[in-house]
């Protein structure tokens, strides 16, 4: 989860006149990760509704049919269960559907006796990547290389055809159908083809999901990519079920992102998914009949309905001589389970022709001269728009920027100016799609792209694309109480991943002064919504030591502490400018981040004990540079409000004022707490000799008692008597080193 957050690299420097030119920027920002994604992780992030219906469809999928599942437990194809699930929603149309089978059924039968038109049909494809800021937001390299594998397979282009035992070479089928990515949308406006929608719907992977966005499906194939495609690699529809109009809103094909392509978090061993599911989605069964079940004995018996795919029990394992119904399997068929798919049969050719000529679905509209014209895959790329990535925008002298083409379509050179002085310029030879950038001057940096091909070219620009920090740019010590100023700043930097509102100053509440930051958390819907709230660079470099010293004010969402909401407050730091974050303490709502009793309403925090505090003490090398940096981040739970005050961080020299981990007030205690005692005891720790003080007010802010004591350094025992009236007391003790913790110390 951590590593998920800190990946995200938007952050946003509003700079006067600059920020929505910057922000369109980083709209839209990709960043290409390696496949870690795992099942675990899936299901942390599920909402409770979510997991319920995913238990429910799990459910459902196990009633109808054991499941084959591959290593990561997805289902090689949920065809079955999306067709099940279909029909238990719309139960109306299930007749439908079979009617519309049968008579695409008859004229593929048709077809087979009077054949084809022999021509290579196109068909406009859109992707839409629903996304929450994960891994699951596939870069669009990644979403053009399903294209080209699909196409590859379709066209029986693919390298490994060579693989194909010589008993099946003579059926391999090149099916002359091609898909190309659109380049209009509906209205006719230039498009990249791709849609990105940030949705958590893309945890869950079902028709919900699918109604966030579809092209309509007389014009192009419908991909939608996910996080977790209802529990299968992929799934798609055949024409028939989804013939009436009814169900056109489920036409398409949805597959989960470590199964699109053949990189970035896919694999060439699971890049077939598109191809099987196009398959299906041209009428295709798999090889063993019309079911989800391979390898059950009554296969035999079923039959794919195509003449040259021998009949078989089907397969989960690449076994290339099984015999199954007594003759040799075609395990080695795109539309079997065993994972090393290498054709389509000309009978299958056939059956997908038919089906995408045909008028059920709609089909028949898809390759249309006028509706390639439509959207824009007729004939020459349209260049339409220059466009660009970066990997990050904030980072510190000598760092680099990754910045990657996102310019469409056809384009053949580019050109950068990245706003220092320097440029670069070329093909994709010479790398120039994809490029890095060492930047060795502080500023804010105004990106230009300009990009070309035969028929002309485009350009566009960025303000203050990439803001470039020195060394130490916040004094120290800082003392931070959000009290005057704007924020962000080009001192305190901002990210909102969901563009929902994030960290921003407040007059509703404060430790001290009259402002605080907060997080308007008590109306957010979404869970694991995150923001972010952080500094620039502080020069540690001649530190032994950094003091974090923060307040923070919380308060469960309901009506006692029942209703427990379990939001997290991480605080992380970084001594390499934010190239890497390191988590040093994490406050969550199960233990101490409530500092105040549950309310229904959101939460203000009314005076001082609605506040707790904390102290990090760090003195670990790699945070004494002059890069280090402190990030503050609120992960919704639904719970309430958050309040941030009064974060103050010191730059501690070993021999003035110096404390280790053992004298850190994070590791200060107070007991017992609640007392029934006369008296608590604190217990503290001093690296050398001090006078401290022990300071009591009531919740009014009176001072009711005050003790001092001279300590000597080493561990410290101080008994304090308690208040003889019962009460919430403030307890400070002030060490003259200048450590200092505060409890709320309950006498009853
Ligand atoms: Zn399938």
């Amino acid at each position: 989860m951590w590593a998920f957050a800190l990946k995200q690299a938007i952050e946003f420097v509003p700079l006067l006149g600059n920020l929505g030119a910057f922000i369109g920027v980083l709209v839209g920002m990709v960043v290409n990760w390696p496949s870690l994604k795992n099942a675990t992780s899936t299901m942390k992030r599920l909402t409770v509704p979510s997991l319920m219906a995913c238990l429910l469809w799990l459910a459902a999928a196990h009633v109808i049919q054991a499941q084959t599942h591959n290593h990561d437990g997805a289902s090689p194809c949920g065809l079955h269960q999306a067709q099940e699930q279909l029909f238990a929603l719309r139960p109306e149309t299930r007749r439908l559907a079979l009617d519309a089978e049968r008579s695409l059924e008859r004229e593929t039968q048709l077809a087979q006796t009077s054949g084809q038109r022999d021509e290579l049909l196109v068909i406009p494809i859109v992707f839409h990547v629903i996304h929450f800021n994960g891994p699951e937001n596939i870069s669009t390299a990644q979403v053009v290389d399903a294209v080209d594998v699909l196409n590859t397979n379709l066209r029986a282009l693919n390298a490994n055809i060579v693989e194909v035992i010589p008993e099946f070479e003579d059926v391999v089928a090149d099916v002359e159908i091609e898909f190309r990515l659109a380049q209009r949308d509906p209205s006719g406006n230039c498009h990249p083809g791709i849609n990105r929608i940030v949705s958590d719907l893309t945890y869950v992977g079902d028709s919900e999901m699918k109604s966030l966005i579809q092209w309509p499906r007389n014009k192009y194939l419908n991909v939608w990519v996910c996080e977790y495609a209802s529990g299968a690699a992929g799934y798609a529809l055949y024409p028939g079920s989804v013939a009436n109009n009814q169900n056109s809103d489920m036409d398409g094909i949805v597959l989960q992102h470590t199964y699109t392509g053949s990189i970035g978090t896919s694999s060439p061993y699971r890049s077939r998914t598109l191809t099987h599911e196009v398959g299906h989605w041209l009428n295709l069964r798999h090889t063993w009949g019309n079911s989800n079940n391979p390898g059950l004995a009554e296969n035999c018996d079923e039959d794919d309905n195509v003449n040259d795919t021998p009949n078989t029990l089907g397969w989960s394992i690449c076994s290339l001589d099984g015999v199954t119904c007594g003759s040799l399997d075609n395990v080695q068929n795109y539309m079997d389970y065993s994972y090393c798919g290498r054709m389509f049969t000309e009978g299958q050719k056939q059956r997908m022709r038919t089906a995408a000529l045909s008028t059920t679905a709609q089909r028949n509209q898809l390759s249309t001269a006028t509706n390639l014209e439509a959207t824009g895959v007729a004939g020459e790329d349209i260049l339409c728009a220059a466009s660009f990535l970066t990997d990050r925008n904030i980072i510190c002298v000598g760092d680099s920027v990754l910045f990657t083409d996102q310019s469409y379509h056809g384009v053949t050179e580019w050109s950068w100016d990245f706003g220092d002085g320097a440029s670069m310029s070329g093909l994709e030879a010479d790398g120039a799609n994809e490029v890095y950038h060492t930047f060795e001057t502080s500023g804010a940096f105004e990106i230009t792209l300009t990009v070309g091909n035969a028929s002309g070219e485009v350009s566009t620009s960025a303000e203050a694309a990439v803001y470039v920090m020195g060394g130490g740019e916040l004094n120290l010590p800082l003392e931070q109480g959000f009290e005057t100023e704007e924020y962000p700043n080009s001192l305190w930097f901002v990210e909102d991943p969901l563009e929902d509102g994030t960290w921003e100053p407040t007059t509703a509440a404060s430790f001290t002064g009259n402002r605080s930051v907060m997080v308007e958390n008590w109306s957010n819907t979404i869970e694991f919504n995150d923001d972010f709230l952080r500094t620039a660079t502080m020069d540690m470099s001649e530190a032994d030591q950094i003091q974090i010293h923060y307040r923070w004010a919380y308060a469960f969402k309901g009506t006692n502490d029942d209703s427990e909401t379990d939001d997290r407050l991480r605080v992380s730091v970084t001594g390499d400018c934010g190239n890497d974050w390191d988590l040093r303490r994490m406050h969550r709502g199960f233990t101490d981040l409530p500092s105040a009793n549950p309310t229904p309403f959101p939460f203000v925090p009314s005076d001082a004990e609605d506040w707790n505090e904390y102290t990090i003490v760090l003195d670990q090398p790699q945070y004494l540079t002059e890069n280090f940096r402190v990030q503050f981040e609120f992960e919704s739970r639904l719970g309430n409000n958050i309040f941030l005050d009064d974060i103050n961080i010191t730059a501690v020299v070993d021999g003035i004022n110096g404390v280790d981990e053992l004298g850190s007030p994070a590791l200060w205690s107070l007991a017992p707490n609640p007392t029934q005692h006369s008296s608590s005891t604190l217990r503290f720790h001093l690296n050398r000799p001090s006078p401290c003080q022990a300071v009591v007010q009531d919740a009014s802010g009176r001072e009711v008692a005050r003790h001092a004591l001279s300590a000597t350094s080493g561990p410290q025992q101080w008994n304090l008597p308690a208040p003889s009236v019962p009460g919430v007391y403030l307890l400070q003790l002030t060490s003259d080193l200048g450590l200092q913790r505060t409890w709320k110390w309950v006498v009853r």
